[in-house]
C-alpha cells in the first residue's frame, strides 16, 4: 500500500484515478499549515499538488518514504529540484494540459488590449457611452512575432493564421521541419524578428538565458506602437523598461499575466498604466486545463508507484 497527500486544489478528474486504485491511499488535505505538513510528510510516498505548497528542501528531507511529487501544471518552480534529486525522489509535472488555455488567453488579452475593452467596460460601469474614445486596432494583416515555438507557441501560431496574421518565430531550437508544418517564417535571430513584429508574443520558459531576454535595447528594435504579450514567466521582461516603454507611448500595449513577484504588490506602479492589460496569472485558469493537467499528472503518479 502507497499513500499519496494531495497537497493543493487538485481537480477532482485525476484524484478519482488515484482512490480508485487499491493499492493507492489517498489522502486530500489542501489547506494543511506549514508545521503539520512538516510533522506528517514522513507517512507518506507521493505528493500531489498545484503551485500553493511550498516543496522545500525542509519538507523533501523530512519525507522519508517520498517517491515521486507530482505537480499539476507545468512550473516547477515551487519545488526545491536539486535536493529531491539528491535524494532521489522523481518530479513529474504536466506540461501539456494547458497548453490550449493559455494559446486563447493569449487572443482574448491580445484583442481586449487592441479594441481597449478593459476601458471601455469600466466606463460602461460608470454609467458612460464613450463610443468615439474607443477606437481599436485589428489583428489582420498584423505580424505577430512568437519567441519559443514549443506546444504554447505552436497553438498560437495555428490560429494567428486563422486571424490573417503573418506569423514570424524565433527559437534556436526547434527544427525547420517544424516551422514549415506551422507555416511559420524563422526568423534567424531575436533582433531580425523584433525589428519586424507589430505583436511580440513570449513563450518561452524562465532560464538563465531567457531571463531579462526582453528589455529596453529589444523594446526599442520594434516598430513604433507594436504590442507585447507576456503570458510565459516574469522575468522574461524587464518590468521597468516595459513600463516606461508604455508611458512614452513608444509601445501601443502591453499584456502581462505574469511577474517577476506574485502576487503582483498591491501598490505596484505597472498597476496604474492605462494601455497595459493585467491579469493575475490566468494562463491555465479554465476547468478544461485543470481537469486536463490533473488527469495528466495523476496517472503518471499512479504510474511510477505502481509500475
Ligand atoms: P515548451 O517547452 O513546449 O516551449 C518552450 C519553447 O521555448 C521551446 O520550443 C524552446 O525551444 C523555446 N526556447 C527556450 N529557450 C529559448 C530561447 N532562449 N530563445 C527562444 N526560444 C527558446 O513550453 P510551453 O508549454 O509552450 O510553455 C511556454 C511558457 O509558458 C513557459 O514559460 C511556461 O512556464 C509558460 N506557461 C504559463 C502559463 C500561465 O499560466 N501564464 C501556463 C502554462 C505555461
Amino acid at each position: 500500500m502507497f499513500r499519496v497527500l494531495v497537497t493543493d486544489e487538485v481537480d477532482q478528474e485525476g484524484v478519482v484515478l488515484l482512490t480508485a486504485e487499491p493499492a493507492l491511499q489517498v489522502d486530500e488535505l489542501p489547506t494543511l499549515p506549514k508545521d503539520e505538513l512538516l510533522r506528517r510528510i514522513g507517512e507518506y510516498d507521493a505528493i500531489v499538488g498545484r503551485s500553493a505548497t511550498r516543496i522545500s528542501a525542509e519538507l523533501l528531507k523530512a519525507g522519508g518514504k517520498l517517491k515521486v511529487v507530482g505537480r499539476a501544471g507545468v512550473g516547477v518552480d515551487n519545488i526545491e529540484l536539486d535536493v529531491a534529486t539528491s535524494l532521489g525522489i522523481a518530479i513529474i509535472n504536466a506540461p501539456a494540459g494547458n497548453t490550449v488555455a493559455v494559446a486563447e488567453l493569449f487572443f482574448g488579452t491580445v484583442i481586449g488590449l487592441l479594441r481597449q475593452l478593459h476601458t471601455a467596460a469600466a466606463a460602461m460601469g460608470d454609467g458612460r457611452w464613450d463610443r468615439a474614445k474607443f477606437m481599436g486596432r485589428e489583428l489582420k494583416g498584423k505580424t505577430l512575432g512568437i519567441v519559443g515555438l514549443g506546444r504554447i507557441g505552436s497553438e498560437v501560431a495555428a490560429r494567428a493564421h486563422a486571424f490573417g496574421m503573418t506569423v514570424v518565430a524565433y527559437d534556436p531550437y526547434i527544427a525547420d521541419e517544424r516551422f514549415a508544418a506551422l507555416r511559420v517564417r524563422r526568423a534567424p535571430s531575436l533582433d531580425a524578428l523584433l525589428a519586424e513584429t507589430n505583436v511580440l508574443t513570449l513563450h518561452v520558459p524562465l532560464t538563465d538565458e531567457t531571463r531579462g531576454m526582453i528589455g529596453k535595447r529589444e523594446l526599442a528594435r520594434l516598430p513604433a506602437r507594436s504590442v507585447v504579450v507576456n503570458l510565459a514567466r516574469g522575468g522574461v521582461i524587464e518590468e521597468a523598461a516595459l513600463q516606461a516603454a508604455l508611458e512614452t507611448d513608444q509601445l501601443r500595449g502591453a499584456v502581462l499575466d505574469v511577474f517577476t513577484v506574485e502576487p503582483l504588490a498591491p501598490d505596484s506602479p505597472l498597476r496604474n498604466i492605462p494601455n497595459l492589460v493585467l491579469t493575475p496569472h490566468l494562463g491555465a485558469n479554465t476547468v478544461e486545463a485543470q481537469r486536463n493537467v490533473s488527469r495528466d499528472v495523476c496517472v503518471a503518479v499512479r504510474d511510477a508507484l505502481l509500475h
